[in-house]
């Protein structure tokens, strides 16, 4: 008899959705196993504490990429979420679907738009700025449409002046232009998939989480994935899952765990002396990232550092937040934006914009804080090319579970990404001289974008890009075992008892940001899971 149904590796953005809707009819006992704590920071719950989690080693795994030369030899920070909640509980906030291409493109079956679109129905409750409500879904997608501040006006008049489109909702049929972002938060606090899924199936007498549980391995009988070894307060300790075990790390860690049990390239396998369970030259294969990169300036009127930067400025916003559960700190750092086309010709959204009203100082070693504002009224206009086609790799650098990783994104490795990123920015570049938002341009930060050539804007983007914090691919699903690691119902091809279910397994990255696919996609692998139990 084993000790659990089903074990789940990881409390992340998809792992909590995976333990609540495993265990809803009671029937099935259900383990879940994180390596970081319970996520109690006050700075997760409060959506503007973003800033402060993103360089703390208590809930950020703060991992480094390989140099790249392509990124003048540069290496990048890769902040990921460590704890109940995961990257989801130290994202920005923005709630994205993606586009309905993009699932489309997936082209694998059961994951075309039609089908994903319902299952994000089910999963959301979408809250308008008045409070009422559409949906029935345990996860609350905020329209912050009256909150932002006003210096956003000038992104919305400029679009309009290019004669680009805007919507008022990012996520609904009409998704494409100048948007302001819908968040996860409730009650003015951040609601990642822990607080929607997991906290309320904690209640249930067949949901264990265990904490600080340090996952090393799976463990098999033959080709069958049987019992999951980790480290808990200092002990090493082997429990068995009944039916499946389900791998919701993340795209960084999930290819690692399945290369340390025995299922990755052969040849890394045999290098680093791991007995193989099964050749899968995949693992750790297809990674993808969005680039972006912020255009500094100072600005003509009061934005968000004139709020937040003075002394009284921080304490009424703080005393706005503790009496109303809004304002500023209620908000995420990313108040608008939108997918794009940087050419009228284009057949889709090419580009995904943010305009923030607020700037902040990127000191030389990455480190910045969000909440710290510029003495000064500022702004940001910032893009990031949706499609990345560059593929890059996460792996092992030795037979150990506790060594950094091996990443190495390959950025910019395509003739069509170095294209993307001069046309996103030339489109910035056409907003930013705009008669409206030249109104709100007191003087660009170096560099001055509003009079870049295409290579000098290729050159700065090498030098100061940075990921937008999206990695996904690395276990990608597919319908043929000889091009991906995971099949349409997410088990790992070659494999029983097995599935990926996180951010690894997209065969391609949406345009927009990851979270929201992410938990869809969770929603989603529960029901064939269940439907194969
Ligand atoms: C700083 C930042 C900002 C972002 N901003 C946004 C945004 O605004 N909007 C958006 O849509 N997306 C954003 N993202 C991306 C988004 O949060 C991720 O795509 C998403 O959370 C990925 O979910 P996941 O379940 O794949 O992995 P994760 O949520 O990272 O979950 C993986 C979990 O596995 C645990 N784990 C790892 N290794 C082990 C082990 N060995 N044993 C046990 N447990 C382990 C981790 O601690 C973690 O809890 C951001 C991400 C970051 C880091």
């Amino acid at each position: 008899m084993a000790d659990y149904d089903y074990i789940i590796i990881g409390a992340g953005s998809a792992g909590c959705i995976l333990a609540d809707r495993l265990s809803a009819s009671g029937r099935h006992k259900v383990l879940v196993l994180e390596a970081g704590g319970r996520g109690r920071s006050p700075w997760i719950a409060l959506p503007l504490g973003y800033g402060k989690t993103f360089h703390d080693p208590a809930v950020n795994w703060q991992y480094q990429t390989e140099p790249e030369d392509a990124l003048a030899g540069r290496t990048g920070y890769w902040p990921r979420g460590k704890g109940v909640g995961g990257s989801g509980a130290i994202n920005a906030l923005v709630y994205a679907r993606g586009l309905p291409h993009d699932f489309d493109d997936w082209a694998v079956a059961g994951w075309d738009w039609d089908t994903v679109r319902e299952t994000y129905d089910a999963m959301e409750t979408q809250v308008a700025p008045d409070g009422s409500r559409t949906g029935k879904g345990p996860l609350h997608v905020q329209d912050v449409s009256d909150q932002i501040h006003r210096a956003n006006r000038h992104f919305f008049a400029a679009a309009n002046e290019l004669g680009l489109p805007s919507t008022t909702n990012i996520n609904g049929a009409k998704n494409e232009g100048a948007a302001v972002y819908q968040i996860n938060t409730s009650g003015g606090r951040r609601m990642h998939s822990a607080r929607a899924f997991l906290t309320p199936a904690l209640k249930r007498p067949n949901v264990t989480l265990m904490t600080h549980a340090f996952v090393e391995r799976i463990v098999f009988e033959g080709r069958r994935a049987t019992a999951v070894q980790f480290r808990h307060k200092g002990r090493q300790i082997t429990l068995n899952a009944d039916r499946e075990i389900i791998l919701s790390a993340g795209a960084v860690t999930s290819p690692r765990i399945l290369q340390l049990s025995g299922i990755g390239p052969a040849d890394l396998l045999k290098d680093l002396g791991i007995t193989p369970v099964l050749a899968a030259p995949h693992v750790g294969g297809n990674l993808q990232d969005h680039l972006g990169i912020n255009y500094y300036f100072r600005a003509t009127e009061p934005t968000l550092n004139n709020m937040l930067a003075p002394f009284h400025g921080k304490v009424r916003a703080a005393l706005q937040y503790a009496f109303t559960r809004r304002g500023p700190l209620a908000l995420s750092v990313n108040q608008c934006g939108g997918y794009f086309r940087s050419s009228p010709e284009l057949a889709r959204p090419d580009q995904q914009l943010y305009f923030n009203p607020v700037t902040y100082t990127t000191s030389p070693n990455g480190r910045r804080s969000v909440i710290k504002p510029d003495p000064f009224a500022g702004f940001i206009i910032s893009f990031q090319p949706s499609r990345p086609t560059s593929r890059g790799r996460v792996d092992i650098r030795v037979n150990d579970p506790n060594a950094a990783p091996l990443i190495r994104p390959h950025s910019l490795s395509t003739d069509e990404d170095r294209a993307q990123v001069v046309a996103g920015a030339l489109l910035c570049q056409k907003l930013i001289n705009t008669n409206a938002l030249k109104q709100l341009v007191e003087r660009a930060i170096d560099p001055d974008l509003r009079v870049m050539q295409p290579d000098e804007i290729l050159s700065d983007f090498r030098v100061r890009c940075g990921t937008v914090f999206h990695p996904v691919g690395t276990c990608r699903m597919g319908e043929e075992a000889a091009t991906s690691v995971v099949d349409p119902k997410l088990k790992v091809h070659g494999i029983e008892g097995l599935r990926v279910v996180d951010a690894s397994v997209f065969p391609n990255i949406t345009s927009g940001n990851t979270n929201a696919p992410t938990m869809m996609l969770a929603y989603r692998a529960a029901d064939l899971i269940l439907g194969d139990s």
